[in-house]
C-alpha cells in the first residue's frame, strides 16, 4: 500500500516532500498530497512527519 496522509493532522510544513525521494508528494491548495503511482512505500515521509500524520500498512 502506498502512503497515506491523514487529512485532519496536515498542516502544511513540507517536511515529507523534503524526505520523499520519490517525488511522489506535491503541495495542492497548501496541503501535502501523495501520488500513489509514484510512491515506492519506503517509509521516509512517516520517519519525517512530525505530525504522525503520514501512515502506510504494509
Ligand atoms: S513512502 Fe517514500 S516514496 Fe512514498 S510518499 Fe513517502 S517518502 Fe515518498
Amino acid at each position: 500500500m502506498p502512503a497515506i496522509i491523514m487529512a485532519e493532522r496536515r498542516d502544511g510544513c513540507g517536511l515529507c516532500i523534503d524526505a520523499c525521494r520519490g517525488n511522489a508528494i506535491r503541495i495542492v491548495r497548501s496541503k501535502a498530497v501523495i501520488e500513489e503511482m509514484l510512491c515506492m512505500e519506503c517509509g521516509a515521509c512517516v520517519r519525517a512527519c512530525q505530525n504522525n500524520a503520514v501512515v502506510i500498512e504494509w
